[in-house]
């Protein structure tokens, strides 16, 4: 779907529990891709049938991995493979995307079972495989695409390697998972981390958006509404866990299954990590504390 002047939407398939994403076709001379969805065939066919559709002879130069999550990456395999781009991802994103270990256990925190999750979601579900970067991303650097320039903004929090890109000419951001359009950003442990996640949106409060351009839900028409909301989220979260310790201590499986009233078992071991980075910001800003009893932290407010 065209949006604007030579930037189109691309949404490519979720399957199960993953989530559909959008990607952005910037389709000037050298076209850019931003993100490429999952590396499952349902998505890479769809990938590249729309590329070669809207590209027409000029193929595509690169693609931008905003950060090193399966959705956003998984597909580049395939289009270095058949189309020959290069890939482009912050300098943090470098070592977990070219490790698929490295990404399970300092992205997932995974330390027992690596192979297993390994095998069975990053290269099972989402079909991801390692890629090598080859264009370096840092804060501030430019990538020209055609009479354009995308502006990389480092908006850590959601993973550290997580970056923004803003369309300078057109102030439109593509937001990749820090902005999302429906719902909240996942910030969990051991990779996510709430403070730097809302500075991260303060920084992009200060900017001139008159659009954002997320990897996940609807176009944002109202930028600073939007950022203040999530923000807001986040906050108001860390009150009602807050409020939850005062009436009582509670551990973290207790909190979560306070705040979430979730009973699958698979989901709460990714809503546990959320309720760990919640607490460890609580537990920074000094606002609670825990103590060992059984092997377990039971926490207390302070
Ligand atoms: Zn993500
Ligand atoms: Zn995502």
């Amino acid at each position: 779907m065209l949006l604007m002047d030579s930037v189109y939407l691309i949404e490519l398939p979720g399957k199960m529990f993953l989530p559909n994403i959008n990607v952005y076709l910037i389709n000037c001379d050298e076209p850019v891709l931003i993100d490429a969805g999952y590396g499952f065939q349902e998505s890479t066919e769809k990938l590249l049938h729309e590329i070669k559709r809207i590209t027409g002879s000029r193929g595509l130069e690169k693609v931008v991995v905003t950060h090193a999550h399966p959705d956003h990456f998984a597909g580049t395999a395939v289009l270095k493979r058949e189309l020959n781009v290069s890939v482009a991802a912050h300098k943090l994103a470098v070592p977990v995307l070219s490790d698929l270990k490295k990404l399970a256990i300092n992205y997932y925190g995974f330390e027992n079972n690596v192979s297993s999750f390994i095998k069975l979601f990053l290269q099972g579900l989402c079909k991801a495989e390692p890629i090598n970067v080859d264009v370096v991303l840092n804060e501030n650097d430019e990538i020209k695409v055609g009479e354009y320039s995308l502006r990389v903004i480092h908006t850590p929090g959601h993973t550290p390697c997580h970056i923004s890109l803003y369309l300078e000419e057109k102030e439109v951001l593509f937001s990749g998972d820090v902005v999302v359009g429906e719902g909240a950003t996942w910030i969990g442990l051991p990779c996510g981390d709430v403070a730097v996640y809302i500075d991260s949106l303060k920084k992009l409060l200060k900017m001139k958006l008159k659009l954002i351009l997320p990897a996940h839900g609807p176009v944002i028409y109202d930028p600073k509404k939007r950022i203040k909301e999530l923000i807001r989220r986040k906050l108001s979260r860390e009150e009602e866990i807050v409020r939850l310790l005062q009436e009582k201590p509670r551990t973290v499986e207790e909190l979560a299954l306070a705040l979430y009233n979730e009973q699958d078992r698979y989901r709460l071991l990714w809503l546990l990590n959320v309720v760990k980075a919640y607490l460890k910001d609580l537990e920074k800003k000094g606002r609670i504390v825990y103590r060992w009893e059984k092997g377990k932290k039971i926490y207390s407010v302070k």
